[in-house]
């Protein structure tokens, strides 16, 4: 008999896992709490509008494409390109940045607040580039068994990006860049790493290279829950086994070895090999109780913001919008001196709006638009009552109105809100934090939870808050790296 694999978790990590190990001969068991598969990756319908839940797009496409070539198979659903990537909307200027790959393009956006925009741009990207591919296979895309051979690693890469530990993210845009706006623009990936641009160290500015050169963004044809449809059509012609309404809520262990996991219905769950995808951190605390996971020691670390989330079908057509749109305010750097720390919701807060209708009109009944609304606020730790969740949506869907030039508050047809509290429940989010544990560079690498278990050696981790990190093409990643172990480890047969 081929080996048994239990995963506990079908958000996309679970699933490629599955996927991966199935083509190679395991027998794999996906056990899933909620209804739907797909976790963060999910997907809402309502009152004929459909809704993807969380991630809107994505960077690295070819990790997809890796994925299903490593099995053999045709990538069962269809990139598209964003192009422009994104706009940006900063209040108080009645300019709308389009941002766009090509660097001249980008540099008309700029016009009269950047001069020589295209020059220094260039300049820029190749110093992002250079730390990107240096760091690609020596850091990203490689296991660690120690800090140690992490640090061996770390050695290895090219001495000329070492004063770039010591920089932040937002000096290294102004070493660039004098402009407000292009430095605003390009430091809003800082914050999906967990940190702001100016505490965030400038190594990170290879986001940038990623997002404008290198392989840009990308969504889904048809909505982004295409992609869990896709690959469990792939998982069923492999016989795998996805059992959802499941709770995993102890688990047994002998002898260095993980035995079972059980329900809180109380199916006990056995295999050879088990892979966690629930967040590899708080797993380790809540149910193996290992003491450098307590809740204490958890909350000490960074964690990443929560969403506060609003899915709003809409009647109408809202032309002063594209798919993907940034709100942001004119005190940036107060905002991100606040938003991590503050206990209040954000007073005018900064979103990010995703309409996918625009390109994907089945996702909204004809003449209609579906809205996905996205504010990251602080996690549960620092504001652990969501009560005021009204007034927060009140604010952004006025806000919203008025810099579109559309009354979306009462031509509102249906209206879903999460707040972190209602992600924690979820999917088992530590503190309804959003990505799961943050990027500084002491939790990374060997300093995150490890996708292999210290003490127990057939039970792995795959996700956002293990190794390599967060983000859709970051989990396929992770993926793959805990593929490779337990094959090395663990044959199929
Ligand atoms: C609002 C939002 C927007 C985002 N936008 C983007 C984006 O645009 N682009 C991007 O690249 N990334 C984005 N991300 C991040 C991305 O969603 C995550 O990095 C990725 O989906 C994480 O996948 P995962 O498999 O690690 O975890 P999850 O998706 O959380 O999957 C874990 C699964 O385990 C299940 N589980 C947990 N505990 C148990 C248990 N005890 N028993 C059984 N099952 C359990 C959960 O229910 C869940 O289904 C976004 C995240 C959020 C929240």
């Amino acid at each position: 008999m081929n080996k048994s694999v239990i995963i506990i978790g079908a958000g996309l990590g679970g699933l490629a896992t599955a996927l991966r190990l199935s083509y190679k001969g395991y027998q794999v068991t996906l056990v899933e709490k909620e209804s739907t598969p797909g976790g963060r990756l999910n997907v809402l319908k309502k009152d004929g509008f459909t809704f993807d839940t969380g991630p809107s797009f994505f960077s690295m496409g070819y990790e997809f494409k890796e994925l299903f070539q490593s099995i053999g198979e045709p990538i069962p659903f269809e990139l598209n390109e964003l192009d422009p990537l994104y706009t940006v909307n900063i209040a108080g200027s009645d300019r709308v940045f389009k941002i766009y790959k090509d660097l001249a393009k980008l540099a008309e956006e700029f016009r009269g607040l950047e001069d020589n925009f295209e020059a220094k741009a260039k300049k820029y990207l190749v110093g992002a580039k250079e730390i990107f591919h240096d760091t690609e296979y020596r850091i990203i895309k490689k296991n660690f068994n120690s800090i140690l051979h992490f640090l061996a690693s770390m050695a290895t890469v090219p001495v000329k990006h070492l004063p770039k530990m010591f920089r932040t993210f937002w000096e290294e845009l102004e070493r660039h860049f004098d402009s407000e706006e292009v430095k605003i623009i390009f430091s809003l990936v800082a914050f999906f790493l967990g940190a702001t641009p100016f505490n965030t160290p400038s190594v990170y500015n290879l986001l940038n290279y990623t997002e404008l050169q290198h392989d840009g963004y990308w969504n889904v044809k048809g909505g982004m829950y295409k992609i869990v449809d896709g690959i469990l059509g792939l998982l069923e012609k492999k016989g795998v086994t996805l059992i959802l309404n499941t709770e995993i809520v102890s688990v047994e262990h002998n002898n260095g070895k993980m035995t079972a996991a059980t329900s809180s219905t109380g199916q006990r769950f056995e295999a050879d090999l088990f892979v966690v995808n629930a967040d590899a951190a708080w797993f380790r605390g809540k149910f193996l109780k290992r003491s450098k996971y307590t809740p204490e020691k958890l909350d000490k670390l960074e964690w990443t913001l929560a969403p506060f989330t609003i899915y709003l079908g809409v009647k109408g057509k809202i032309d002063g919008i594209q798919h993907h749109n940034y709100f942001l305010g004119n005190n940036f750097r107060a905002y991100a001196d606040t938003i991590f720390r503050s206990s209040v919701a954000p007073e005018k807060p900064y979103y990010y709006v995703n309409v996918a209708s625009k390109s994907n009109p089945e996702c909204a009944p004809e003449g209609c638009e579906n809205l996905f609304i996205l504010c990251p606020v602080p996690d549960l730790r620092v504001k652990p009552d969501w009560s005021d969740a009204d007034k927060l949506v009140n604010e952004i869907v006025e806000d919203l109105g008025s810099r579109v030039g559309y009354d979306i508050k009462n031509n509102i047809l249906t209206q879903v809100v999460y707040t972190p509290k209602e992600w924690e429940k979820m999917f088992n989010l530590y503190r309804g934090s959003g990505l799961g544990l943050a990027h500084g560079l002491n939790q990374i690498g060997a300093f995150r939870p490890s996708n292999k278990d210290e003490k127990l050696n057939n039970l792995y981790y795959v996700g956002a808050s293990t190794t390599p990190g967060t983000g859709l093409p970051i989990v396929v990643i992770g993926s793959k790296l805990i593929t490779e172990r337990i094959e090395n480890e663990h044959s199929a047969i």
